[in-house]
């Protein structure tokens, strides 16, 4: 049995590889110590492998000969493997993935590059849903997200030009948030809060994309990260953002596993 772990800053993401099956699983990182003994007791001769933040943490505990690897290059690997196998074939892309944080890089046929990263992820979707409306369970909030409406929350190019003819498209959120007037905080709903939320963070990372797509001469851009997991409001939003641009989205499956199977295969 092959293990292939992602060791991530809010979700653990395994690949199992045995002779007659691949199974992926994810595991909360609050439950880290239990997943360990889990791995000591169950699979004490697996070949284990692991990458993310918290590889250093777990091969300290773990009673195995572990393999680390780069976060950086395994995830890459395995996103090549998934694209390959979902028929994606592109040799010239930004991608993005949208974890707890968020890291963006460029790749080409020479390998990738990571260009950079921002705060702005998964964490700040499940932190400021939280503040905003006591909402903390991430499956609670998207499906809440769904049944929401951001229009009155967030400031459009075509509220501040009003009526007269503006330089970019109306519809472009001028401002996340800036719309909120003195009493919404008694009158705002929390399925209107969180998709402004949701907003917020695929506009943000929607943006960065873009951009890095444009300096590096490609209009592929490519998302994965845990924070898309059946997310519709958050995928709608990057379509719709990117798409704008003349650009073009695409979303992986199972992308979120790309590092775990990227330690497996590197
Ligand atoms: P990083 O790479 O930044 O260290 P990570 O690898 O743990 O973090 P991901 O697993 O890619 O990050 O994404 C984490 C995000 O996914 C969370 O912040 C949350 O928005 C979302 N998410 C999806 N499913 C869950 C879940 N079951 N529990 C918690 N968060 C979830
Ligand atoms: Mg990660």
């Amino acid at each position: 049995m092959k293990i292939g772990i992602d060791a991530g800053g809010t979700l653990l993401k395994i690949v199992y590889i045995s002779e007659e099956e691949t199974v992926y699983r994810k595991v909360s990182s609050l439950h880290i110590d239990d997943f360990i003994e889990e791995l000591n007791r169950e699979h004490p001769k697996a070949d284990i492998r692991i990458t993310g933040g918290k590889a250093g943490y777990m091969s300290r505990k773990l009673n195995h000969e572990v393999r680390h690897s780069i976060e950086f290059d395994a995830t890459y690997t395995g996103l090549k493997h998934l694209m390959k196998e979902q028929g994606i074939h592109i040799d010239r892309f930004v991608y993005l993935n949208v974890g707890t944080g968020t890291s963006f890089h460029q790749a080409d046929a020479d390998g990738q590059r990571r260009a950079g990263g921002t705060g702005v992820g998964g964490g700040t979707l499940m932190g400021l849903s939280y503040l905003l409306t006591g909402v903390r369970d991430f499956k609670s909030i998207i499906s809440l997200a769904k049944e929401g409406n951001r229009d009155a929350i967030d400031l459009k190019v075509h509220h501040i030009y009003a009526g007269d003819a503006s330089p970019i498209p109306g519809d472009l959120t001028a401002s996340n948030f800036g719309n909120v007037q003195p009493g919404d905080r008694e009158k705002a709903r929390h399925a209107d809060e969180l998709q402004a939320v949701i907003g917020l963070v695929a506009e943000t990372v929607s943006t960065i994309g873009i951009n890095l797509a444009a300096g590096f001469d490609t209009e592929d851009i490519i998302f994965i990260g845990s924070t898309l997991l059946d997310n519709d409001v958050m995928i709608d939003i990057i379509n719709h953002y990117v798409s704008l641009k003349g650009m073009k989205p695409h979303f992986i499956e199972n992308g979120e596993f790309s590092g775990a199977l990227g330690v497996l295969l590197s």
